[in-house]
């Protein structure tokens, strides 16, 4: 089978297309003919070698990916072979014409959704779930500021939001990405490189602050955001790159919180309830990713470079 294998850390061009052994899956686990993989920006931290965590050499890369169940292994009795799935974790990379996968990694993919959409769903729809109802405690008529609302998380939080009757404000950097993000059914956009859009979020909540905001971007905006946040207004830390200096008196006076966190912390019973949740939003057609850009497996290197340049659209994925 083909898969792609970084031999060395570095720039995008180490990750090489070649031929690999087959894969067998062990007890608990599954294999899966692989028809989509999900770029997340992780795997271009990893891929450098600045991650926290780096895996042993040679490796696939890839946690997310969809497609159908080829085999089953010993004690495995929720799937069988050609059953449509998609893949939040894989033990032996996505980005494979196969991988393999415990069975609690793997869901089922209603049939609505396409495999291009089974694929952004591990990494980017469990992280907007966690971060919006799990780590913020969002409610219903609260107002969550979706800041950088247009890639792969934060289309997904603006239509989980939406779905749970909050009010939804996003931020993108492009036109084109603002349009996306109405459409996704955020009720009001801005854009997060105008001078005065903090002030225009504000008159947008009637100068109160909004309750909950998932921040995509911390190192840039997290001072910013305590400035915006309603009385007991929380801050979900998703994406940072960099450090970043705060006025902690800011969270003072609001009784705010500033909640980081990182996908892999859940607990088995809460991921398993937030897959419960997406499929059942995949089901009911209230979740629709938007794929933006369908590349080749053999062009992952692109792939990567595009997925952190500015002026996201959706999803990025691979086709084996
Ligand atoms: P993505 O698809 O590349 O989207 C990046 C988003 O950040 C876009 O909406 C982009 O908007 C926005 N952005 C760029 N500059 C910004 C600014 N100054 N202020 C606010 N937003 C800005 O990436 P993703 O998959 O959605 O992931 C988003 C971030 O979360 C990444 O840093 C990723 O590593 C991190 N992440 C963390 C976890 C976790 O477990 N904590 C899980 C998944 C992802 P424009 O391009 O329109 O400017």
């Amino acid at each position: 089978m083909k898969a792609i294998r970084v031999g060395q850390f570095g720039e995008p061009e180490v990750m090489k297309l070649v031929e690999v052994p087959p894969l067998q899956p062990g007890p608990g686990e599954v294999l899966v003919r692989v028809h989509a993989v999900g770029v997340n920006p992780v795997e271009t931290y990893i891929r450098a070698g600045t991650y926290a965590r780096k895996p042993a050499l040679p490796f696939t890369p890839g946690n997310d990916g969809a497609g159908v169940i080829e085999l089953v292994g010993e004690g495995v009795s929720e799937f069988r072979p050609g059953d449509r799935v998609y893949l939040a974790g894989s033990s032996s990379g996505t980005y494979a014409e196969y991988a393999l996968s415990n069975a609690a990694q793997v869901h089922r993919l209603p049939e609505p959704a396409s495999f291009a959409q089974g694929a952004a769903i591990g990494t980017p729809y469990a992280t907007a779930y966690r971060g919006l109802f799990q780590r913020a405690e969002a409610r219903p008529n609260e107002t969550v500021l979706v800041h950088g609302a247009s890639g792969g998380v934060g289309t997904a939080a603006v239509q989980l939001a939406r779905a749970r009757g909050l009010r939804v404000l996003g931020t993108a950097g492009t036109e084109r990405g603002r349009e996306l993000v109405r459409e996704q059914g955020a009720h009001e956009v801005f854009d997060h490189h105008a001078p005065d859009y903090l002030a225009q979020i504000l008159k947008a909540t009637s100068g109160r602050g909004v309750d909950v905001i998932l921040e995509m971007l911390a190192n840039v905006n997290l001072g910013k955001d305590l400035t915006i946040l309603a009385p007991r207004g929380r801050v979900v830390v998703i994406g940072n790159r960099g450090r970043v200096e705060i006025d902690a008196r800011e969270t003072m006076s609001r009784d705010a919180d500033i909640r980081g966190m990182v996908l892999p912390n859940t607990p088995p019973a809460e991921l398993a309830s937030i897959h419960a949740a997406l499929v059942a939003g995949l089901e009911n057609g209230s979740l629709r990713p938007v794929i933006g850009k369908e590349l080749p497996l053999g062009e992952a290197a692109e792939a990567h470079r595009a997925v952190l340049e500015p002026g996201a659209f959706g999803k990025i994925v691979l086709v084996p």
